[in-house]
């Protein structure tokens, strides 16, 4: 916790005539400072993190195949079930001869048609994933 009190203590310091001091003070309240701004980025980064996390919790739906992305009334992806269980990260599938297949770990789903399909499902009874709690820190 910074001591916004302590500019007044440097200040009275330097009306004293004691610069030697003020200055120490002022060095460490400097600081103390570069601590609180960078505990600030941290804790801005894992806010950011919860809201992402709580977002894909809201809006991942699993058709039971794949992952969709709800975003409004669009719905994007699919995307690899193999890839989000393991890493949690949301690789999109690609058109393959007879289905998907996902370009990250090889894993290939059944025919497209089914997931054409699997667009028109109500989202609302959908089978949602619970949260998957990513680590912040590697
Ligand atoms: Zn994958």
């Amino acid at each position: 916790m910074l001591d916004y009190y302590r500019f007044k203590d440097a200040y009275d310091l330097m009306l004293q005539g004691r610069i030697d001091e003020a200055k120490k003070l002022l060095t460490d309240l400097q600081t103390k400072y570069i601590e609180v701004c960078e505990e600030n980025t941290i804790l801005k980064t894992q806010i950011q993190e919860f809201e992402d996390i709580l977002y894909l919790a809201k809006n991942l739906v699993y058709d039971g195949s794949h992952y969709w992305l709800m975003t409004g009334s669009i719905k994007q992806g699919p995307f690899c079930r193999n890839c989000y269980d393991k890493t949690g990260q949301l690789i999109r599938l690609n058109e393959a001869a007879k289905g998907w297949k996902c370009y990250t770990c090889g894993t290939r789903y059944g025919d497209r048609e089914s997931a054409r399909f699997s667009l028109d499902i109500d989202a609302e009874n959908v089978k949602r994933p619970t949260a998957k709690v990513i680590p912040l820190y590697k």
